[in-house]
């Protein structure tokens, strides 16, 4: 099967160059031919590689109800991702080759877009006691996290760390030093204060970070950090690059468009890490423009709408990501000149790649056919009701948004279309 995708601009490594190109079988070719099954009029449209959102939940096995592998994927492609990464909170949760393998036979089964899988860091991702089974995993894993809980003891994540370090596989943290919460549900701030609510301090994320920098120091692990929301995180990774750590890290398009002077008694603002001060939201878009922060990453997670109907205080944490992030930041942050067009591309499909080690990328002859064709002009509403995702909870309903995915391949396939 060879498709012609004629008249768009495409993303080489020089930026977007109008130019044709052509999907043979499951990779691209520049060179011209007349030979061809179909033809694509991509006039006026943007063909980028796919979106890879290094941080999604799929929640399956376990929570059916939430999402599935085949509802998650599909909304991924439906948001122009051709990857994505899902973490370990699951029933089984797979931190050894037994639980694991039933994740990856729903994959194999389900799966509408890639799907690279993490095994936990801690047995059943209770971020405590033992190690997971890291060894038989590493082949079947992009890397390990116990996201959702951080690691509590620094003799466990140094453990694993070195484990990691010996296999080279990357250690994905979610950053939360339990000592620290006290019970609070909202960023602890302005808002909780003057409505009664009880506050997530910015030092159980940051604090934690600042440790396993230092562990990273020690152990020489490659190291991410997964959804930072404070300033003072966004510090110390600064420094910690500057020190050549090994560290990457990933925000959230939540956190870069809101802040706690947005939150609503309605646990659609509800996620954690929580909306922080509008200070930290400058912090985290400055981050983004200087290279501190790598890439950006939904943390997509779908919850019933029972589950989000109790208000702040009571909802689940976890808002639905997929099909709005690239409206929402081409929207908020490129069509108001805050970073540009190409640098939202590096930042949701190139570095994901580069830092997480996933084929794909900069357009060019031979690359892996991963596309998504972007249509620049499109303005709409954001209607939770039209989500291919169970999920339907996010702060972006009833938001005007300009940019929509049009088509996505997968390996050369077409597996979504507008
Ligand atoms: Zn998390």
């Amino acid at each position: 099967m060879k498709t012609y995708l004629k008249n768009g601009y495409i993303f080489t490594e020089h930026g977007f160059e109008k130019r044709d190109v052509f999907v043979s079988g499951d990779r691209l070719s520049l060179s011209h031919s007349h030979r061809y099954d179909e033809s694509i009029d991509c006039s006026g449209l943007y063909i980028i590689p796919g979106f890879v959102d290094v941080h999604v939940h799929l929640r399956e096995p376990g929570f059916f109800y939430k999402e599935s592998i085949k509802t998650g994927t599909e909304a991924a492609a439906k948001g122009g991702y051709t990857a994505v990464c899902p973490m370990p909170n699951l029933n089984p949760a797979p931190s050894d080759m037994e639980s694991l393998r039933a994740q990856l036979d729903l994959i194999r089964k389900d799966a509408a877009v890639k799907v690279f899988p993490y095994g936990t860091i801690t047995r059943a991702q209770s971020g405590r006691g033992q190690l997971s089974d890291m060894e038989a995993m590493k082949e079947h894993v992009i890397a390990f996290s116990d996201d959702g809980k951080g690691v509590q003891s620094q003799e466990l994540m140094e453990e694993a760390m070195l484990k990691a370090k010996a296999m080279d596989k990357m250690i994905v943290a979610h950053c939360e030093d339990e000592s620290l919460l006290t019970g609070g549900y909202i960023h602890e701030g302005a808002y909780a204060r003057a409505h009664g609510h009880k506050g997530i301090c910015s030092e159980s994320e940051w604090g934690q970070v600042q440790r396993d920098i230092e562990l990273c120091k020690k152990t020489g692990v490659q190291y991410h950090v997964c959804h930072i929301s404070t300033k003072e995180t966004v510090e110390l990774i600064r420094q910690a690059k500057k020190d050549g750590v090994r560290i990457s890290c990933e925000t959230g398009p939540h956190y870069l468009v809101l802040c706690d002077e947005d939150l609503r008694e309605d646990g659609r603002f509800k996620m954690n890490p929580p909306l922080r001060s509008a200070e930290d939201r400058a912090a985290l878009v400055e981050g983004i423009q200087d290279g501190t922060i790598d890439m950006i990453a939904t943390d997509h997670a779908p919850h019933s709408a029972e589950e989000k109907s109790r208000g702040l205080e009571k909802s689940a944490f976890g808002i639905v990501g997929l099909e709005t992030a690239f409206p929402i930041l081409y929207t908020e942050l490129v069509k108001k000149n805050v970073i540009s067009l190409e640098k939202l591309i590096e930042l949701m499909a190139i570095r994901p790649r580069q830092v997480f080690g996933i084929e794909g990328g900069y357009l060019k002859e031979g690359q892996a056919a991963d596309l998504a064709i972007l249509d620049l002009s499109k303005s709409y509403t954001i209607d939770p009701e039209q989500f291919l995702s169970k999920g339907r909870s996010t702060p972006f309903a009833g938001w005007q948004v300009q940019g929509e995915n049009t088509m996505t391949f997968v390996n050369g396939k077409k597996v979504w279309e507008r």
